[in-house]
């Protein structure tokens, strides 16, 4: 079993890879951004508080987040399969409380994609509101019978990611030395199944060790 955090700026296709990350290894995708629009979607107290922050484009305030966070990680089919933590954590406080809890993953993916890459992602992301599925006008379109119900997320602006995106390069060099001793760095910049086949090789390559160490 391996558990792994997915880290990269806003569009670095942390979801995209996670879909074939579990396919893969199995363990429980918990993606604290599609937590909180989904409880912006149902109108509840988590999202009626995150959503003026997230509109902005900025952070919520952690307290928002972590406790659901550590609440989840203990839930028994996650304990049983493994996690995969994406967009969680993003600051130092956040990377504290994992360590904290033994929370820290063995293995830390960094997507790096150039900020000149990412306004092309994030402002050409649609979403089927379907099925959660999340497509590309160019890199990823979506079946024509089902191109007239998807929705763009409101924070997927070049406005808007120039926000994020200095939340993310803000918080990059505090986070990071949490995780050297599991830090596996992947050009998240080529295309779709070229990232697949070196993220899935980097979480291979550690369960492959693990086994050897426990012959
Ligand atoms: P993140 O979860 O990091 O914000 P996503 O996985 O949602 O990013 O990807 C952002 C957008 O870019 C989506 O529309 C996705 O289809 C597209 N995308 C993801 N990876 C790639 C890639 N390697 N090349 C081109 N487009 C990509
Ligand atoms: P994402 O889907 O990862 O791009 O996240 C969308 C938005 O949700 C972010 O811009 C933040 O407003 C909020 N968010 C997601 N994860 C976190 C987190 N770990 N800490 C604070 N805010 C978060």
């Amino acid at each position: 079993m391996t558990n792994c955090c997915i880290f990269g700026p806003p569009g670095a296709g942390k979801g995209t890879q996670c879909e074939r990350i579990v396919e893969e290894f199995g363990m429980v995708h918990l993606s604290t951004g599609n937590i909180l629009r989904a409880a912006v979607e149902a109108d509840n107290d988590l999202g009626r508080k995150a959503k003026e922050y997230m509109d902005r484009g900025e952070l919520v305030p952690s307290d928002l987040i972590n406790a659901i966070v550590l609440e989840k990680l203990k839930q028994p089919d996650v304990q049983s399969k493994g996690w995969l933590l994406d967009g969680y954590p993003r600051t130092a406080g956040q990377a504290q409380l994992l360590k904290d809890n033994g929370l820290l993953p063995d293995v830390f993916l960094c997507l790096d994609v150039p900020r000149e890459v990412l306004e092309e992602r994030v402002t050409g992301r649609r979403l089927d509101p379907e099925t959660g599925n999340v497509y590309h006008i160019k890199y990823r379109p979506a079946p024509r019978e089902i191109q007239d119900r998807l929705v763009q997320r409101p924070d997927d602006t070049a406005e808007k990611l120039h926000v994020r995106l200095n939340a993310y390069e803000d918080n990059l060099a505090s986070v990071r030395p949490f995780f050297v001793q599991s830090e596996c760095v992947v050009d998240g910049s080529k295309n779709m199944s070229e990232v697949t086949d070196m993220v899935l090789d980097a979480i291979a390559q550690h369960h492959r060790a693990h086994a050897q160490a426990e012959v």
